[in-house]
């Protein structure tokens, strides 16, 4: 696609975006959520797996990994391929899968093109069945990978950590869990996610709703009927359903529900930016085609490029991402030699970006009938304050008589009673409450991992955060041997495929314990140097992509509150995420382990 020339009052549309930036501003922040386990413990219950019975676990493993989603399984494999066999993953659910695992409502789809987001393709052998696939085929992958790589002998599921303890005598980590496993690993690794735990809003009256009430993540098939692979959902046909949310999630799950609601309320507080999906089935023919050896990575190495303004001759993938970025640049490189100022590439930048929100604000009035309904559902930010949405059923659901929006000029519910909700002033009665609310971010990493790591001397990871995060490529942190963590952070920070983080760092912990088992060393541990040497390399970055204060609040801005100093160093390599693959991929293959210490 093209940028199309669009006329625009520039000032008039700052005006408007910080209007609506400003009545969604609320000093609370993160607070006004409700932490699950804390208040709500029974909407944490897995709906999908009966937890098994089993004897706790009291012995010594090789490689324990917490989190048995796409980290775990690309690390766990790649793990097993550098030759150590005795792997160990624990995960709260009850399989594998991660996000996969859990978000199983109608609907659910990733939005990244599954050529480039599905781990290990070319290793399982499995084509896509579309661009973008759907929830139930990224779990069939997950489970494929577990069944491959024989990750399963050895997982425990349904277990979540809540003690690991370094203990420098023995030279092993101990790892105390919620099914009273007590045993010892050489090496651990962590890849816990960053949306994992579910958060609920704090609306006054929440705990008195007397009707059913789930949150999206732990979606309720028994009552509603239908499944995780869009099957009319016809418990629901006599229901008034409310679905409180209107992020990434509500987007896709809300077409299925209007088709299946006696009655649907949708609340929005602000609305998506919701542009074209154009899905399509993949061709096996055309996929025999490209798929000679090495071709995810290329695919990886080609999106990270034209995703980074570092193009490549073609763009592969040819999604949503790439279009924006595209976009950006062209318009930057557009910009005369002499006025290539960091300030007239912002503005050029900005351009770029209210061109592309004016144009996905037009698509509304071309799909949604009723003119007052299409302009709530206009999204007055820019592009990348909220996370960008792609879906082709969503505005049309809107169109449909049983389903009504409600927004709510940026409030939110005023309040739930014990048969419905508020808003507006005006009570509605509803059988069933959902709650698309989306998960904790800003809360703290031990609070969503569950536990606080301590490593060497006694020292507890958040201690060692407590200015800010500090790490060797996102990996490593000095005084916590023989840990991994794997994250985007730090490292390559590409935030619009993560999974292709996870996959680089698999290779990376498989290079490095392979090397240790080839030099007969038990320990590997960042040195306290080389730990301050990429903190200080990380420090020279230019600053974040995502999370401006200008943005109306929401998870990508900390809800529009400071973030802190500590937030500072939340930034990838400064030369971008390419530099930062190209660059790992030489560190770990010319055999030095610069920065690293092995005994
Ligand atoms: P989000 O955090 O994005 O959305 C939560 C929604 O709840 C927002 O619309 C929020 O409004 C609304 N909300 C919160 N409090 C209230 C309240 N008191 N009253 C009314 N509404 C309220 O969660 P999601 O689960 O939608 O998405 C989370 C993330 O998961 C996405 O950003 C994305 O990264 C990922 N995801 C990815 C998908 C993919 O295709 N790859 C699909 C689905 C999710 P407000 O915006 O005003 O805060």
């Amino acid at each position: 696609m093209t940028a199309q020339a669009i006329d625009f009052d520039k000032q008039a549309l700052k005006e408007k975006y910080r209007e609506e930036r400003d009545k969604r501003l609320r000093t609370d922040g993160n607070e006004q959520y409700v932490e699950i386990k804390t208040h709500f413990p029974e909407l944490l219950e897995d709906p999908y797996v009966a937890k098994q019975e089993r004897a706790p676990k009291t012995d010594h493993v090789k490689f324990t990994f917490i989190g048995g989603g796409f980290a775990g399984l690309v690390v766990g494999a790649r793990v097993k391929e550098a030759g150590i066999d005795d792997v160990r993953i624990l995960e709260k659910g009850g399989d594998f899968g991660g996000t996969w695992y859990w978000n199983r409502y109608p609907g659910a789809q990733c939005d990244t093109a599954a050529m480039i987001y599905m781990p290990l393709l070319e290793e399982t052998g499995h084509m896509p069945s579309e661009k973008y696939v759907h929830a139930p085929e990224i779990l069939e992958q997950c489970q494929r990978i577990g069944k491959q790589y024989d990750l399963y002998d050895n997982a425990l599921f349904h277990t979540e950590v809540q003690e690991l303890t370094w203990d420098e005598d023995k030279g092993v980590w101990h790892v105390r869990t919620n099914r009273g496993d007590d045993f010892t690993t050489q090496y651990i690794g962590m890849g816990t996610g960053p949306l994992h735990v579910p958060k609920l809003p704090g609306i006054p009256g929440l705990e008195t709703f007397k009707g059913h009430a789930f949150h999206t993540s732990r979606w309720d098939y028994d009552y509603t009927g239908g499944d995780a692979k869009g099957a009319l959902m016809e418990n629901l046909k006599d229901k008034r359903v409310v679905i409180i949310g209107t992020g990434a999630t509500s987007v896709q799950a809300v077409p299925h529900l209007a088709r299946a609601c006696g009655k649907l309320y949708v609340v929005q507080r602000t609305p998506s930016s919701v542009d074209v999906r154009d899905n399509g089935p993949i061709d096996p023919d055309w996929f025999k085609s490209i798929a000679e050896p090495g071709w995810q990575q290329k695919w990886l190495m080609n999106f990270t490029a034209n995703q980074t303004g570092q193009w490549a001759e073609e763009d592969l993938v040819q999604d949503g991402w790439t279009d924006l970025s595209k976009r950006i640049w062209s318009k930057i490189k557009a910009l005369p030699e002499d006025k290539r100022t960091p300030q007239d590439m912002m503005d050029a930048w900005e351009d770029s970006d209210f061109e592309k929100m004016e144009e996905i604000r037009a698509r509304v009035d071309t799909i949604v009938g009723e003119p007052e309904t299409a302009q709530k559902l206009k999204a007055w930010y820019r592009q990348l304050c909220k996370r960008p949405c792609f879906h082709d059923q969503y505005l049309d659901a809107f169109n449909n008589p049983s389903t009504e929006l409600l927004d709510t000029n940026g409030k939110g519910v005023e309040s739930i009673d014990e048969t419905g909700f508020t808003v507006n002033g005006q009570h509605y009665d509803v059988d069933c409450i959902i709650y698309a609310s989306g998960f904790e971010v800003g809360t703290s990493h031990e609070r969503r991992a569950g536990f606080d790591m301590v490593g060497r001397d006694g020292e507890k990871l958040s201690e060692h955060w407590q200015e800010g995060m500090r790490t060797k490529h996102g990996i490593h942190m000095h005084g916590f041997p023989n840990a991994f963590i794997v994250q985007p952070t730090q490292g390559a920070n590409l935030i619009s495929n993560v999974p292709h983080n996870i996959a680089d760092s698999g290779l990376t912990i498989a290079a490095i314990l392979g090397h240790a088992e080839k030099v007969g060393a038990s320990r590997v541990e960042v040195t306290k140097e080389a730990e301050q040497a990429w903190f200080d390399l990380l420090a020279t970055n230019a600053g974040r992509m995502l999370g401006s204060q200008d943005c109306t609040p929401g998870y990508y801005n900390n809800e529009g509150q400071d973030p802190g100093s500590q937030s500072a160093m939340n930034v990838g390599y400064p030369a971008g995420a390419l530099a930062y693959f190209n660059y790992i991929d030489g560190w770990r293959n010319d055999g030095k382990f610069d920065g690293l210490d092995f005994s």
